[in-house]
């Protein structure tokens, strides 16, 4: 069931190239934060990430942090120093946040994708609101395997 649900497999956002977004003609890219761009509960940016963001704000796509963290400061603290909008609290699978932010930014849905590590949520809420649903391995355990 889960399988069905993805468009896309990564194993990590490093892997969502400016190459990758042209090709799939992505302009707007819906970021899970938790263990997608970082460790959960971490507040250390993981290494790569200001770069990445750099990548794909210079590839012309719009990437907004959409994230189920009810801590605001948190959620904001790895939008605010790169530029990028964020949604916390985004009640994912709702996909009432992706779909507003979607639309406020005037790209259509075959235009847009979500990023994220959770079936629950993140890729059954980019069903919801009618996107692309691209999974990432959860970030911890990616980083383990790596140091096996
Ligand atoms: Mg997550």
């Amino acid at each position: 069931m889960s399988i069905l649900l993805v468009d896309r497999k990564f194993d990590r956002f490093e892997d969502v190239t400016p190459e990758v977004l042209r090709a799939e003609k992505i302009k707007l890219l819906l970021c899970d934060l938790d263990n997608t761009l970082t460790e959960r509960l971490s507040s250390e940016p993981v290494e790569g990430l200001e770069e990445w963001i750099k990548d794909v704000k210079s590839a012309g796509v719009e990437l907004v942090i959409v994230s189920n963290n009810i801590f605001k400061k948190r959620v904001q603290s790895f939008s605010e120093p790169y530029g990028i909008r964020c949604v916390w609290w985004a009640k994912k699978p709702l996909s009432t946040h992706l779909t507003r932010t979607r639309k406020e930014l005037k790209i259509a849905k075959k235009n847009t994708a979500m990023l994220g590590d959770k079936y629950s949520t993140d890729l059954l809420a980019a069903k919801f609101a009618g996107i692309r649903a691209w999974k990432v391995e959860h970030r911890k355990s990616y980083l383990k395997d790596q140091q096996k």
